[in-house]
């Protein structure tokens, strides 16, 4: 198999040469029945610590696979430190959100209510799978944590003031990605609004703390599953892991 087509999993157990991983059912199913694989074929295994393993399947059964641990492929490497904080949109839009974000490299992502988002309802745990498989297909070594939705103004309660919140500020008051990103290296997060966009009283919150900044992405308006998209990537072209080869 080549390089490039490798399959990946993302398992729970410690990874060393020599380990056995013992597959989920989910995993034993796409492995043996999905991607037809048999005994002695390759599995890359990685698990948001131990970097990511060469391993060969060493024995299946009907629903069940245990793989034997063989080299360390890739050394473990952090992806770059930036959250995202989005309203929870419709279920089609939320998904994509989730994936494409697990793609750009976010290290957290956490759902956040404000006035006008218009549902709160997520199945988080089905969310985790998404975001394993956005890991698993885009060739991430980690997984990033999926919070549980809570309310704005408690989020920014607890903040951490050396984590710079860039907010996507649609209402043209705010400067450029180009201009005021590159001042702020990680920690950083990207604060996204609903369909509805912020109220005037949280811009007026926001504009007020310590540690928000405010960007405009021109003058369009952007669904916010756009904004998510194209505010993560100004991150990572100006201040994340986009800038090096
Ligand atoms: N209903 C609002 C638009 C909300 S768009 C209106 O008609 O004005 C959803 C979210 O995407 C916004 O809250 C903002 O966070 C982000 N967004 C969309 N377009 C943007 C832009 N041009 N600049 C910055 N943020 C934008």
């Amino acid at each position: 198999m080549s390089k490039k087509n490798r399959i990946r999993i993302y398992v729970d157990a410690d990874l060393y040469t020599g380990g056995i991983v013992v597959c989920s059912e989910a995993q034993a199913h796409y492995l043996l029945n999905v991607m037809r694989l048999q005994t002695g074929n390759d599995v890359y295994v990685f698990n948001g610590r131990d970097g990511e393993f060469k391993s060969v399947i060493a024995q299946c059964g009907k629903k069940q696979c245990a793989l034997r641990v063989e080299t360390l492929f890739k050394t473990f490497e952090n992806s770059p430190d930036v959250w995202l904080l989005f309203a929870p949109l419709k279920k089609d839009q939320t998904d994509f959100v989730i994936a494409k974000a697990v793609e750009l490299g976010v290290s957290e992502i956490i759902p956040v209510i404000t006035e006008y988002t218009s549902t709160t309802k997520m199945r988080t745990d089905r969310l985790h799978t998404l975001a394993i498989e956005a890991a698993e297909q885009s060739r991430r070594q980690d997984v990033p944590l999926l919070r549980e939705a809570a309310e704005l103004n408690k989020i920014l309660n607890d903040w951490p003031a050396e984590r710079t919140l860039f907010y996507l500020d649609e209402s043209g008051n705010s400067g450029s990605a180009a201009e005021i990103m590159p001042q702020f290296s990680a920690p950083a997060a990207l604060l996204v609004g609903p369909e509805g966009g912020f109220s005037e009283k949280e811009l007026e919150f926001l504009k007020n703390l310590p540690y928000t900044y405010g960007i405009s992405l021109g003058k369009r308006i952007l669904r916010a599953e756009t904004a998510v998209v194209a505010g993560l990537s100004c991150w990572q072209a100006l201040c994340g892991d986009w800038r090096y080869k």
